[in-house]
C-alpha cells in the first residue's frame, strides 16, 4: 500500500531541479535575536490594531511540543506551527516561528528534539513573518532554507506587525512549481494556487505520511485570503484548489500539521470537514454576487452563520471573513478594507 501511494505521488511530482531558480545570499556569521531587539521593534513598528491582534492570540503564553510520527514532531505557539523532522542526516524545519517566542521557547524546544543533529534545512511554507523569523537564527548556524520563488520578497516586505527579514535570513534555494528533496527520505514540496499567499507550498513526508499544510488550513479557523495583498481577482477560489491539492497527496492515515495547529494533528477527515465549510461560505457569497447584490447586502445574510462558534478567530471575525472571501472573488479591495492579515 506504502508502495502504491509513493508510485502515486511520483507520478504526481516532478522531481527537484525541473522548478527549481537558486538565489544566491551572502552568507554571514551567527545573528543572535534578542528580547530586546524584539521589544524595540514592537515599539517602533506596531500600530495599536495590530498589537491587540497579536496579543489576543489565546497561545501566545503557551508552547505545545506533540510527536506526530517516528522523526517528526510539531511545535506550536504563537505564529505558525513549526515541524521538526529529526533524520539520521540532520535536523530539517517546516518554517521556523514567531519572532516572539525564539529565543525563549522554539529554540530550546527544536534543541530538545533534534539533540545534537544540527538544522540542515527549513522549509518555510509561505512568506508571512510568523512562519519565518527564526531563519536568520537557523541559517546563521550553517542550514539552508528554501521556499517558493515569491517568498523572499515577501520576507523582505513584511507588514507594520512583522520585522522584515534581513537578507541573510532569506530562502537561498527557491522554486516555482514542485521540488522534491531527498533527505533520509522523499520530500515533496508543492506549489498551490494563489488563495491564502502568494508563494503557499505544501510538504509532504512519504514515509512518515505527514503534511504540513502551511496557512492553507488553520486548524478550528477561517483562512484568511492574499491575506497581505490586494486580494487580486480569484485567490477565493484559489484557496479551495489549494485545499484540493493538499487534500490529494495524503490517504485515510495522513497525519496533517496546519499553518496554525492550536498544538494539534489533525486527519484528513477533519481538513474535508473544514474544507467543506469553505466551499459552503464561499458558494454563498459568489452566488451574492452573481445576483448582483452587495458587500453589506452578502453582509446581512450571514454567509458563515452556522460555522461561526466553531471557526471565529481575533483575526478573522465573521464579517472580516466575508469581506475577505468577497474581495478574493471580485478584486481589488478599497484601501480601507484593505487587512494585514
Ligand atoms: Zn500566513
Amino acid at each position: 500500500m506504502k508502495r502504491a501511494k509513493l508510485y502515486k505521488n511520483a507520478r504526481r511530482s516532478v522531481i527537484a531541479t525541473l522548478g527549481i531558480s537558486c538565489i544566491l545570499v551572502a552568507s554571514s556569521g551567527h545573528t543572535q535575536d534578542s528580547n530586546s531587539d524584539t521589544e524595540e521593534w514592537l515599539k517602533n513598528n506596531s500600530s495599536g490594531k495590530s498589537e491587540a491582534w497579536r496579543d489576543s492570540w489565546p497561545e501566545v503564553e503557551q508552547l505545545k511540543t506533540v510527536k506526530v510520527s517516528q522523526n517528526i514532531h510539531l511545535v506550536h505557539g504563537v505564529g505558525g506551527t513549526v515541524a521538526v523532522y529529526a533524520a539520521a542526516e540532520g535536523t530539517l524545519l517546516v518554517d521556523s516561528g514567531h519572532f516572539r517566542v525564539l529565543e525563549s521557547r522554539l529554540y530550546p524546544a527544536v534543541n530538545d528534539i533534534a539533540k545534537d543533529k544540527p538544522v540542515r534545512y527549513i522549509v518555510n511554507t509561505h512568506g508571512h513573518g510568523d512562519h519565518g523569523a527564526g531563519n536568520t537564527h537557523y541559517i546563521g548556524l550553517g542550514a539552508v532554507a528554501i521556499s517558493h520563488s515569491s517568498v523572499p520578497n515577501e520576507y523582505t516586505n513584511a507588514p507594520p506587525h512583522y520585522p522584515s527579514l534581513p537578507p541573510e535570513g532569506l530562502p537561498a534555494i527557491t522554486f516555482n512549481d514542485k521540488m522534491t528533496l531527498y533527505f533520509d527520505e522523499r520530500i515533496e514540496m508543492v506549489h498551490v494556487p494563489y488563495g491564502h499567499s502568494k508563494g503557499d507550498i505544501v510538504v509532504y513526508f512519504n514515509e512518515q505520511n505527514v503534511m504540513h499544510t502551511g496557512d492553507i488550513f488553520i486548524k478550528s479557523g477561517y483562512v484568511s485570503v492574499a491575506g497581505m495583498y490586494k486580494n487580486p481577482k480569484g485567490s477565493t477560489l484559489g484557496l479551495i484548489e489549494a485545499q484540493k491539492i493538499a487534500l490529494a497527496f495524503g490517504d485515510e492515515n495522513t497525519k496533517y500539521i496546519t499553518g496554525h495547529s492550536r498544538g494539534v494533528v489533525v486527519g484528513r477527515e477533519e481538513l474535508e470537514r473544514d474544507h467543506q465549510m469553505l466551499v459552503t461560505v464561499v458558494g454563498r457569497i459568489k452566488k451574492g454576487i452573481e445576483a448582483g447584490k452587495t458587500l453589506e447586502q452578502i453582509k446581512a445574510t450571514k454567509p458563515t452563520r452556522e460555522f461561526d462558534s466553531a471557526y471565529v478567530w481575533p483575526g478573522m471575525t465573521a464579517e472580516r471573513t466575508v469581506e475577505n472571501y468577497y474581495y478574493g472573488i471580485v478584486g481589488d479591495p478599497p484601501p480601507s478594507k484593505r487587512r494585514f492579515m
